[in-house]
């Protein structure tokens, strides 16, 4: 059977069915069990629900003031949000006043023991009005619930509702409390859910064209958008509402009026896709920008359905010829290592093809924390027989795989990035980026030049010393043991 058992699992042995050895002789339906809750006694790599809303949905938008209601903690973690710059433009011309308003600032009920007994829905309104005074130039506000305050029943639409008539504003609220599913992906579909059913089809967008899209589940890690955004400009395509990087909340409100929805990270957003394509029939198509030959088919794929083949033929030429000869020169030296690719969820279907085609490297091993059944078979289908695929690995396990597969290079997010490190193996973010942005053409190029530099920065040679050392201080023991001859 090509499901196999940590070492490390030993005491576990339900994570076997978590873990999947690519065999392609195998039964398609042979995957790694996935999006159940993490196994008990596991120290996962998971967030929770409210992280998957906050931090991963509503977290970009540009001009959202966010009031969570708990205790202390969980506003702190809210606070470290991906890496999602905005610009202060929005669409009716103005500047939004403050840069990167989304990135500087959270707000809190900070819910105390005696909130716990008496309930924290007079605490939770003062604490939206207080922070609409503070920040008056938000133009809405986003208020969550979470374990606390989802365990002691706090009414958080009923106290939106009301202070949303007393500030004249929109005030949303979203429940998704850290226990609402089992990983961060519950809170993208209540996020996704909340802001279709609050939001869209209550605003108009200040023009319109023929080649209006909606671009869903892009986020603007690191510039992302930016460069998709380049792209669609020179076919004179327009990106009508992005959802939801370095988009304005009004954005969201006039996603009806599109011809033609794009999904970018199909796990987080292809919810509200659906939605738009059964309440308003808006066709969707599902879209990657990795790599090299996933953009040229995808931008192809884009003209083609506006009838702005040339135009994409173009975009492709114009960066391809300068980046190419880069690229080239990157597969040189990156050529043979081997990665260990460990994302939230699509990237793992998303880069091993391209790493391997592109650069020639190796993946030997791939994890995601909260990918479903669909996303799982595509990883199956994309990478290299023998490849481990395995579901919310959890520390030990992350280890066992450094270990084991040995790779020369992990990409994946910054709680597993210093254990890599202690083992003496780069790592690169792929969920909030080293130097992004890592989309499209000029994407792939940073993120080859990232492991580039990654893999050959001289201070791993330091690990050679300390080894030296290592050996040296041992051998001296083992002859102080011994004793004189
Ligand atoms: S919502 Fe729950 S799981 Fe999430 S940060 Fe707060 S306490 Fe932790």
């Amino acid at each position: 059977m090509p499901f196999d058992l940590f070492e490390v699992d030993k005491e576990i042995p339900e994570r076997k069915k978590h873990i999947y050895i690519k065999d392609s002789k195998d039964p398609k339906e042979h995957i790694p069990a996935c999006n159940t809750t993490t196994v008990p006694g596991c120290m996962t790599e998971r967030g929770c629900a409210f992280a998957g809303a906050k931090g991963v949905i509503t977290g970009a938008i540009k001009d959202a003031l966010h009031v969570v209601h708990s205790p202390v903690g969980c506003t702190a973690y809210a606070y470290g949000t991906k890496r999602y710059p905005t610009t202060p433009d929005m669409p009716n011309g103005d500047k939004f006043p403050i840069d990167n308003f989304n990135l500087k600032y959270i707000t809190g009920t900070d819910i105390r023991e005696s909130d716990v007994v008496f309930g924290g829905m007079d605490k939770l309104k003062k604490c939206i009005l207080e922070a609409n005074k503070e920040f008056p130039e938000a133009n809405a506000i986003y208020t969550y619930a979470t374990c606390t305050t989802g365990l002691i029943g706090d009414d958080i639409d009923a106290v939106s509702r009301e202070v949303a008539e007393e500030i004249g504003k929109d005030v949303i609220a979203i429940n998704a409390p850290g226990f609402a599913g089992p990983s961060q992906s519950k809170g993208h579909q209540v996020a996704n859910d909340v802001l279709f059913e609050s939001l869209v089809g209550t605003k108009e967008p200040p023009r319109t064209t023929e080649y209006d899209v909606n671009l869903i589940g892009e986020y603007n890690i690191d510039g992302d958008l930016w460069v998709l955004r380049e792209y669609f400009d020179e076919m004179g395509i327009n990106i009508l509402s992005t959802f939801s990087g370095d988009c304005c909340h009004d954005e969201i409100g006039w996603m009806h009026r599109a011809k033609l929805s794009l999904v970018r990270c199909q796990r987080s957003s292809n919810y509200i896709a659906k939605l738009l394509k059964e309440r308003y029939d808006i066709p969707y198509i599902k879209v990657d920008f990795f790599g090299i030959r996933y953009p040229t088919e995808n931008l192809k794929a884009l003209g083609e359905y506006f009838g702005k083949e040339e135009e994409a033929e173009k975009v492709i030429e114009s960066r391809m010829k300068w980046i190419r000869p880069e690229l080239d020169k990157l597969k040189e030296k990156l050529q043979g290592k081997k990665v260990w690719v460990f994302s939230g969820g699509p990237k793992n279907w998303h880069l091993p093809e391209p790493l391997e085609e592109e650069l020639g490297m190796d993946v030997v091993a791939v994890s995601t924390m909260f990918e479903h059944e669909d996303g799982y078979e595509k990883i199956k289908e994309r990478v290299g027989e023998n490849t481990v695929i395995i579901d919310d690995p959890n520390s030990l396990e992350a280890e066992e795989i450094i270990e084991k597969y040995k790779p020369d290079i992990v990409l994946s997010g910054v709680k597993e990035k210093y254990l890599a490190h202690k083992m003496g193996v780069p790592c690169i973010l792929i969920h909030s980026y080293e130097n992004g942005p890592y989309i499209g053409f000029e994407g792939f190029l940073n993120l080859a030049k990232d492991m580039y530099a990654a893999i050959y920065n001289p201070v791993w040679k330091l690990m050679e010393f300390e080894q030296e050392i290592e050996e040296e201080i041992s051998a001296e023991n083992h002859a102080r043991r011994r004793g004189p001859s």
